[in-house]
């Protein structure tokens, strides 16, 4: 898979909110809840190239909120 595809079907899955929350420990207070919120989806262009070409697709970036302490992060 390139990194076109990988972004188109990334961004897909957020359009039909196929998205699974991160499974790490939160970095604020260092305990891992059952599951993070999603808090809110921040629009991204992203560049890469595609053999000589710099390209430019948009994507979304995805912040979450810990419920055990209310921190959020971005998802990258
Ligand atoms: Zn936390």
């Amino acid at each position: 898979m390139d990194n076109e595809e990988m972004i188109k079907n990334y961004t897909a899955g957020i359009a039909r909110r196929k998205i699974s929350p991160p499974d790490i420990v939160c970095r604020n207070c260092h305990q891992k809840p059952v599951s993070y919120e999603l808090h809110e989806t921040r629009k991204r262009q992203m560049r890469f190239f595609l053999g000589d070409i710099v390209t430019v697709m948009v994507s979304f970036l995805l912040r979450w909120q810990c419920p055990l302490c209310n921190s959020t992060f971005t998802e990258l």
